[in-house]
């Protein structure tokens, strides 16, 4: 931790201490939150709120550390014009000197609810993308929450106003849709921050639930193209594929329904984030017209549809503080990404997404990368060519993970058992070999030493 991390960990405890406790009325009465994403392709969302208060000192924070990014990288560059009134009078607020993130204001007498607004400017840096023809929201980007209760016990309900004719996409339940405006059911402030949007021109859903499956599934892709919505028939049944065999992995859902969010462009970045109902992935327009499509889409969605248990509902401790500002501490990161590197390709190549020689190919591109997390994927996916894998190994001993070190051979063994099969996606791995591996290292609750617990988002 550094030097600014450690001062700003002791002015939020002393500010705990004198008296940044949430305002009264601010916990269980929701906030009400409408975004105005009319004018989204102009790059350009305006949001209003109003937040229940009480009279007093409160401090409004502009979410942080984001999960699945594990980082502060909160877009508040793209925050802009903030004003904060009651019953139309405006009220002061001052920027906290040390935080950019955090407001400061009081809440005149006899007032219990403000009237917030603020524009936030989309640069495509900041955990969304905008297009002329698309969206990808992320409920952190448009909102500020009240400091001094955990996020499990901060109400939202959020409405979204979407360009004329655009369809859309989330895992967030709906109450009511109505023309181009979108009223999502209340939810937590973690769940909301947990089930971003997809909202596009060119959009198309697709079931992906197996037959006998009782949760539901579904991708919703949006694009830049009409013609970049043709998924083959092959990998919308390695996509079916993926859920069944995921149910076979697992053994058990825990999410309402499931939603993969799948966006198409050339004009966004391209990567995955894991959620846990849903995950947000980005890919290049045409990943579907391309010979490489099953194996790049299937690649990505298995890894983040693997993160919903591994990561989401089980996850290292100290990276699931109760906020959005309290520092994530990411030393469990290399099982969190390991084990799901692992899981994922397997995933990949048992639905038929990836060939046998994808998944062989996937492990020969891990030991040739040089960044940190690398090490410990090309670790989970059973390769040890590398000093960084070796490492990961030897850490687990030394730590006495016997379990862990063992991994190597235990995976080694289950890599060629799946490259070798023609049907791998027809038989699944019998549950009981699974607990023999690290995966429940991993997921097994109450284990001390992996520091991992159940976290639903409520
Ligand atoms: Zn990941």
């Amino acid at each position: 931790m550094s030097r600014i991390w450690v001062r700003l960990l002791i002015l939020s405890v002393v500010g705990a201490l004198l008296g940044n406790a949430p305002a009264r009325g601010a916990v269980g009465t929701p906030i009400r939150l409408k975004v105005d994403a009319t004018h989204a392709p102009d790059r350009h969302y305006e949001v209003h709120e109003v937040v229940p208060a009480a009279p007093g000192p409160l401090t409004l924070y502009y979410p942080k550390w984001i999960q699945g990014a594990h980082a502060p990288v909160g877009p508040i560059n793209s925050f802009t014009g903030l004003k904060i009134s009651a019953s139309g009078k405006p009220i002061p607020w001052k920027r906290d000197g040390l935080d950019v993130f955090t407001f400061h204001l009081d809440v005149p007498a006899g007032v219990q609810e403000l009237e917030i607004s603020f524009d936030y400017l989309e640069s495509g840096t900041g955990g969304g993308s905008v297009t002329d023809k698309l969206l990808v929201l992320n409920w952190y980007q448009v909102v500020l929450y009240p400091a001094g209760a955990p996020t499990a016990q901060i109400f939202v309900k959020a409405t979204l106003q979407l360009p004329s004719g655009w369809k859309f996409g989330s895992a967030l339940p709906v109450e009511n849709h109505s023309g181009n405006e979108v009223v999502f059911q209340t939810a937590t402030l973690g769940r909301l921050l947990d089930s971003p949007v997809v909202a596009g021109e060119y959009y198309r859903s697709i079931d992906l639930t197996p037959p006998g499956e009782p949760v539901h599934h579904e991708i919703d892709i949006v694009a830049d193209s009409e013609a970049a919505l043709a998924m083959s028939p092959e990998v919308q049944k390695g996509m079916t594929n993926l859920v069944a065999e995921s149910g076979k992995i697992f053994g058990a859902r825990h999410y309402r329904e499931y939603h993969f969010l799948l966006t198409l462009s050339d004009h966004t970045p391209h990567f995955g984030v894991e959620h846990h109902e849903s995950n947000d992935s980005r890919l290049p327009e045409r990943v579907f017209l391309s010979p490489t499509g099953s194996v790049d889409a299937g690649g990505l969605l298995a890894h983040e549809f693997a993160h919903s248990w591994s990561g989401k509902f089980r996850r290292p401790k100290d990276i699931s503080p109760s906020d959005f500002q309290t520092p994530l501490q990411t030393s469990m990161l290399w099982v969190y990404e390991g084990n799901t590197s692992y899981l994922g390709d397997l995933l990949a190549a048992r639905s038929g997404l990836w060939r046998p020689e994808d998944y062989r190919g996937a492990g020969k591109l891990c030991s040739k990368s040089r960044t940190w997390t690398s090490g410990a994927y090309m670790a989970a996916a059973g390769g040890h060519g590398n000093g960084r894998g070796r490492h990961f190994f030897r850490r687990a001993k030394s730590d006495g993970m016997a379990e862990l070190a063992a991994g190597p051979r235990l995976l080694r063994r289950r890599r060629v058992a799946v490259a070798r099969s023609r049907n791998h996606h027809s038989r699944a791995e019998p549950r009981a070999e699974i607990a023999r591996g690290f995966f429940p290292f991993v997921l097994r609750r109450g284990e001390q030493r992996s520091r991992v617990e159940t976290v639903y988002v409520r």
